[in-house]
């Protein structure tokens, strides 16, 4: 199976080109959801949550209190690397997980969907790089007006990620959204035609000879 990470900025359309591998045949893994499923009740992680940090990080109706668990970690890198130490192998195993039952189901591509993969130095974790650039100008705009983010938000969450150059030097592929919805799809349609289809042929191929 072909391994893709795709990212790019907040704002900068990865939901576009994600849905569209989806309708092409791509199985995509959601960095964003599986961070979210962890800690779902019932999640190991869940409880080990509740053991560290206390019944102040939960709400009335016995669920996980983002926004306070936020409160309690911001600031504080030990409380933040307690966090991250029980989140993260959960994280790891459940996206290790799903990439194996996509490719024991002969999925050709399979693609991670992770914002912070240039954050987090995972692009040698992939056979490719998607990036998908739009100029900060653009995505704050779109933030603001199309998500009703407020404009102060909207900055300091551009300014917490990595840089647009960072991004550019970590692609192997860049996709452009800077123009319309159409024109980002059409891009993603010539990349499946030119050149992930054919990648993907030449690893399934490789993998017969090898047997
Ligand atoms: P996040 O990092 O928050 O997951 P994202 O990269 O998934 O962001 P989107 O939510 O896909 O970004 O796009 C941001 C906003 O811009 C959305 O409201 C989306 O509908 C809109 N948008 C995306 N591409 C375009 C475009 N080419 N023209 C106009 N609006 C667009």
């Amino acid at each position: 199976m072909l391994r893709i990470g795709l990212t790019g900025g907040i704002g900068s359309g990865k939901s576009t080109v994600s849905a569209r591998l989806a309708e092409l045949g791509a199985v995509v893994v959601d960095a964003d959801k599986i961070a979210r499923e962890v800690v779902e009740p019932g999640e190991p992680a869940l409880e080990q949550i509740r053991e560290r940090f206390g019944e102040r990080v939960f709400g009335p109706d016995g669920a996980l209190d983002r926004p306070a668990l936020g409160r309690v970690v911001f600031g504080d890198p030990a409380s933040l690397a307690a966090l991250e130490g029980i989140t993260h192998p959960a994280i790891w195993r459940r996206t290790a997980k799903y990439f194996a039952q996509a490719e024991e189901a002969g999925t050709p591509i399979g693609v991670h969907d992770m914002p912070l993969l240039v954050e987090k130095a995972m692009a040698g974790e992939y056979h490719l790089v998607l990036v998908v650039d739009t100029d900060e100008e653009v995505r704050l705009q779109r933030l603001v007006e199309l998500r009703g983010m407020p404009p102060e938000e909207a900055r300091s969450r551009i300014a917490a990620q990595a840089t647009d150059e960072q991004r550019r030097a970590a692609a192997d592929v860049l996709l452009d959204n800077n123009g319309t919805p159409e024109e980002l799809v059409a891009q993603v349609d010539r990349l499946w035609q030119e050149r992930l289809t054919p990648f993907a042929d030449n690893l399934a191929a490789g993998r017969r000879r090898e047997r």
